[in-house]
């Protein structure tokens, strides 16, 4: 307006550039009044509207050249673009020239008159000038509008951060409070702008810490806690605590601190991660410890017992016969006993105990500050009778009785061979007639180191010489034509030392460290040879069976099938004249039926002959056997020993025979040491008998020359 009002041109316009180079009207107008009729509104609107790229028309000139321009008269000039818009006015003449910044055309201004003026230089002198200066005031506006965006863009981005943003002066005084520091911590930013971030978010217990940092800071320099994320606790408005996850840095301006946070609330992190930590170390379903935790504990008290000269014990409780709630009265029910079970044992005991659950029905609970056996033992007793009372499961009541071992921490003790003593006196609390107590003694240890010695003796044997194994047979014998039928393969263990050793002294060890596997590969890789060899040499012109005993833990070998498959193959024997057989007794079965069950069919598709060992031991019934693949069932020799005087064993014997007979069992009667007793089993119908009255087990040369000279015969039948 001034300049129109200075020059007398009745009209002005500013176009100014945008960020794609093009210039748009600003709608900055000039009209001097009497050019206020239609025809210059429409040139108004034209000009408005029209986008000028640079070189087109005369803004678009003057934005590319940088220099200013003039038109004697626009409505006759072809370098005139607008001649529609501009041909119903009176204008005549225009000159246009630029603001720059620098080199840069940030605008274009235009002028108009309704007279043809030539060109005036001194004008477009003091016009360039005016130019200058406009550009340097378009200059500051431009970076004060930017830092007003940049500032808005800021404030928003901090705002909309799930993280609350607080920065602090160098007193620790909130200059800046988002949205997410309002979510988090309570106070809105009116509440917290002026304020200690010390009186608003910090705990009262780590106030005077946090002062002293600042403090420590602002003298020294020295902060442990700037540039890093930390986990720390903090404070709501409401009072409360909760952990955050915060990142702290500094920045010094003009001498002066300041410093900047970004926190995050991780209550529901923390939490999970805790629960996860409690699942990591808890049995799910009684809640208690687990062998994890109890190790950690156990570890524990055994520090501070080097350290304070306290006592520690661990007492190992198994309940007594525990399967039998699981057979009886279902899993569900088995559960809610085991729940039962670790309520009355968190009752027994002291608060500082750890009762934990390691296993099925197995408990250990660690005692610390137990000195002597006694205070141990009043402990024990005291489990013992909070487990007496009987537990209403399901409508019916059962009594749960326990077993519980218990031993004492001494300098050599670690968690685990605490918990493996106790474990060993539990077992000796079993044999002793259940539902007692009992310490961990010296004779224990004895025995445990010599088990140790015998487990070291098994693998080195194993690993350098496998020939100290060897097996001896016993015939298995049809009862009505004393034809052996069937050889069962005994290993015995050549012991350089010791010499022969009967299964009993090795076998349960084996079974315990699962030497069992290599050694079982072992017995049937000896059984499956001694099978070939008898091929060329036996006589007799029917096929003769090996039976061999398996443990449980080679049934839960899920290659087993594969292994005895591969072991046949090499040995090349013809089923024509061999046939192989397993021995498995009830209770292996039982430990995981399903395994066994599954791996026993696998067995049966090898067209092995199957049989339940021991059987009458356990606690299966014969119904229940039938589910699984079995052509045999072998009566423990323990129903055999009396049989001829006991009419009870009779009983059993006669009964588990027609019971056997009617589910398609065949039956082996075992251990059969007097004739009595073999007359006794053939008139029951015992298919099959074993037993030193007619074979011990031998070694197969001899049994194979008794076979040869007798034709398979061990008596004749009457
Ligand atoms: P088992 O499989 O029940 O074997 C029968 C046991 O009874 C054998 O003892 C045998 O010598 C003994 N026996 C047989 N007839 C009579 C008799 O008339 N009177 C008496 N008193 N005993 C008789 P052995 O050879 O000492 O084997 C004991 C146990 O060791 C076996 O019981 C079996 O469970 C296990 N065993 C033996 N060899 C192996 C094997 O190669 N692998 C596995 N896993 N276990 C084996
Ligand atoms: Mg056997
Ligand atoms: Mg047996």
């Amino acid at each position: 307006m001034f300049i129109c009002q200075a020059t007398g041109w009745s009209l002005g316009h500013v176009f100014i550039s945008g960020p794609d180079n093009i210039l748009r009207s600003a709608n900055i107008w000039h009209i001097i009044a009497q050019h206020k009729q239609a025809n210059l509104l429409r040139f108004r609107e034209d000009s408005e509207a029209r986008p000028f790229a640079k070189g087109e028309g005369i803004p678009g000139r003057v934005f590319a050249n940088g220099q200013p321009e003039w038109m004697i008269n626009a409505q006759q000039d072809p370098g005139y673009i607008r001649q529609d818009s501009i041909a119903k006015t009176s204008l005549k003449s225009c000159f246009a020239f630029p603001v720059l910044t620098g080199d840069k055309v940030v605008a274009v201004l235009e002028f108009y008159s309704s007279r043809a003026h030539q060109p005036d230089h001194a004008l477009l002198d003091v016009m360039s000038h005016v130019g200058l200066q406009l550009g340097r005031v378009f200059e500051r506006e431009l970076a004060q509008q930017q830092l007003a965006d940049s500032e808005q863009r800021h404030r928003h981005i901090l705002n909309s951060t799930a993280d609350a943003f607080i920065a602090m002066d160098s007193l620790g005084s909130v200059t800046a409070w988002n949205h997410a520091a309002q979510r988090i911590f309570g106070w809105n930013s009116e509440q917290a702008l002026g304020r200690t971030v010390a009186e608003l978010i910090v705990p009262p217990a780590f106030r005077e810490a946090h002062q002293q940092g600042m403090q420590r800071f602002l003298s020294s320099g020295q902060a442990s806690i700037l540039g890093q994320t930390l986990e720390l606790p903090a404070m709501h408005c409401k009072g409360h605590e909760f952990p955050i996850e915060i990142t702290l840095w500094s920045i010094q301006e003009n001498g002066d601190w300041s410093f900047f946070a970004f926190a995050r609330d991780i209550s529901a992190r923390k939490r999970q991660q805790d629960e996860l930590k409690h699942q990591a170390l808890h049995d799910a379903l009684t809640g208690l410890p687990n062998r994890l935790l109890l190790l950690d504990r156990l570890e524990q008290h055994l520090g501070q017992r080097k350290e304070q000269r306290s006592g520690l014990a661990a007492l190992f409780v198994d309940l007594d016969h525990f399967k039998r709630i699981n057979d009886s009265f279902g899993h569900e029910a088995g559960d809610s006993a085991l729940i039962e079970v670790a309520k009355r044992l968190q009752q027994a005991v002291r608060p500082h105990d750890t009762v934990a659950r390691l296993a099925g029905d197995e408990f250990v609970i660690a005692c610390p500050d137990i000195n002597s056996h006694r205070d141990a033992a009043i402990i024990a007793q005291r489990i013992l009778d909070t487990l007496a009372p009987p537990m209403q499961l399901l409508g019916d009541s059962i009594f749960l009785n326990a077993s519980v071992g218990i031993a004492l921490a001494d300098q050599y003790s670690s968690a685990e061979n605490l918990i493996s003593a106790a474990d060993i006196a539990m077992y000796e609390a079993k044999g002793s007639g259940r539902g007692a107590y009992q310490l961990f003694d010296e004779r224990m240890q004895i025995q445990v180191s010599t088990q140790l010695r015998v487990e070291n003796e098994i693998r080195h044997a194993l690993e350098h010489d496998k020939q100290q194994f060897c097996l001896h047979f016993q015939p298995i014998i049809e009862s009505h034509s004393g034809d052996i039928i069937f050889l069962e393969a005994l290993v015995r263990w050549q012991h350089p030392q010791r010499g022969l050793l009967s299964p009993i002294e090795f076998i349960p060890i084996a079974e315990e460290t699962g030497l069992i596997v290599p050694l079982g590969e072992w017995i049937l890789e000896l059984a499956c040879q001694e099978a070939n060899s008898w091929q060329q040499r036996c006589q007799l012109n029917r096929p003769l069976g090996i039976s061999v005993n398996l443990s449980g833990r080679q049934l839960a070998q899920a290659d087993l099938a594969q292994t005895i498959h591969d072991i046949m193959a090499r040995a090349q024997l013809n089923p024509a004249r061999f046939k192989l057989g397993f021995e498995v007794t009830e209770t292996e079965i039982m430990r995981d039926p399903a395994t066994a069950s599954a791996t026993l069919q696998t067995l049966r598709e090898l067209g092995a002959h199957i049989s339940i060992d021991d059987f009458g031991t356990g606690y299966s019934s014969l119904a229940y056997l039938k589910q699984f693949p079995v052509n045999t069932i072998k009566i423990d020799r323990s129903f055999i020993i009396n049989i001829a005087q006991d009419p009870a064993d009779q009983a059993i014997v006669s009964s588990v025979v027609h019971l056997a007979h009617a589910l398609n069992f065949a039956v082996v009667a075992e251990g059969v040491e007097t004739p009595e007793q073999a007359q006794m089993l053939r008139e029951m119908k015992v298919d099959y008998i074993q037993g030193y009255l007619f074979a011990k087990p031998q070694p197969s040369e001899q049994l194979l020359k008794l076979i040869n000279q007798q034709k398979g015969r061990l008596y004749e039948a009457e």
